[in-house]
């Protein structure tokens, strides 16, 4: 009989921790269980593994990885502009956090699970040759590179706040990683990419969506933007596998970013790809975590997430967010504008 969903978790990702004064928290992963743990009796837990070294190399350059290494025993330096400071160890605990989700794509593709979650994961910045904002190694990319070994087309959704730049341009000219990524628009927010424009080059037109959202935008935004451009996307494209990055800082008052989420809209978003996932191929769906520095917020959200994944979703104790008319109507515009110029929309 297949488990609905694994949770995948032991303490070897907490050492992925920049210290204390840096506001990315591996914590909330941990709090996320310890939440679920108290209250879901489906939980299910599995342990993680670590990352091999070649592993790492099915999508990051073997240079970088050893220019971390180097970092890593020294315990200090920056590994990229400012944001990403090398601790002692930093190479190991970021084989730890690729390992992990490696992990829950396993416990799917063995069939003892349909879907699995690996909130530890979503350093979705991290590119072949660099680390940026707080993403040292990408497990995202190193899972869908290892996909790709098995599946013609695996999809990636990316629900961070910030625009998921390391995949995007990790997997630009390859048309079997279907991306999709809603994200505060760049031009307001880190990294600056991932305009509605941005659709893939060569064979992989079209198969690249980009969701800028303007600051402000509220659960109404996200769910329509799922409903009316992500879910025909995605039905026409029937992947066979899917990545779920979960960075929920996106919520309202997220120190980081001005989306105004809550985890009414983040859930409907989860329940809708959890379907889609079962109609396209069998469930396969991996969640992943990200961003998100209000830990307690995140944590809820996450512990929400993967009960809908388990086809219990919680009860949302707030009512959906809504953006203002101003807020409303600039995203309108960026759907329409969507619809006219993006290759799966526009024919
Ligand atoms: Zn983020
Ligand atoms: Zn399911």
């Amino acid at each position: 009989m297949v488990g609905s969903a694994a949770f995948v978790y032991d303490d070897s990702v907490l050492k992925y921790d920049f210290g204390s004064g840096h506001p990315f928290k591996i914590t909330r992963v941990r709090m996320a269980m310890d939440r679920l743990a108290d209250s879901f009796q489906e939980l299910q837990i599995e342990p993680a593994r670590s990352a091999t070294r070649a592993e790492a190399e099915l999508f990051h350059d073997p240079g970088y990885l050893d220019l971390v290494k180097r970092f890593s025993t020294a315990g200090a330096g920056l590994l990229d502009g400012g944001d990403t400071p090398a601790f002692k160890g930093c190479y190991e605990a970021s084989l730890n956090v690729v390992g992990a989700t490696l992990r829950a794509v396993e416990l799917v593709l063995s069939g003892k699970y349909a879907h699995a979650a690996s909130f530890a994961g979503g350093l979705h910045h991290a590119g072949r040759r660099n680390a940026s904002g707080f993403c040292i190694m990408n497990d995202c990319a190193v899972a869908l590179a290892l996909l790709r070994r098995r599946f013609n087309k695996v999809a990636y959704l990316d629900l961070d706040a910030h625009h998921g730049d390391g995949v995007m341009y990790g997997f630009y000219s390859d048309p079997g990683v279907i991306c999709v990524d809603v994200h505060q628009d760049g031009r307001t927010l880190f990294p600056g990419t991932g305009s509605y424009l941005e659709a893939g080059s060569g064979e992989a037109k079209g198969t690249k969506l980009n969701l800028p959202l303007p600051p402000g935008s509220a659960d109404d935004v996200l769910v329509s933007m799922f409903g009316d451009l992500v879910v025909p996307f995605l039905e026409q494209a029937r992947p066979d596998f899917f990545i779920v990055q979960c960075g929920a800082d996106g919520l309202k008052g997220d120190p980081l970013a001005g989306l105004s989420f809550t985890q009414c809209g983040y859930l409907r978003v989860i329940e809708m790809l959890h379907e889609i996932a079962h109609r396209a191929c069998l469930g396969r769906l991996v969640l992943v975590g990200g961003g998100g520095y209000n830990p307690g917020a995140v944590a809820e959200c996450w512990a929400g997430e993967y009960m809908a994944l388990s086809g219990k979703p919680p009860i949302c104790g707030t009512k959906p967010s809504t953006s203002l008319p101003s807020v409303l109507r600039k995203a309108e515009s960026v759907m329409s504008a969507i619809r006219e110029s993006h290759p799966s929309f526009s024919g």
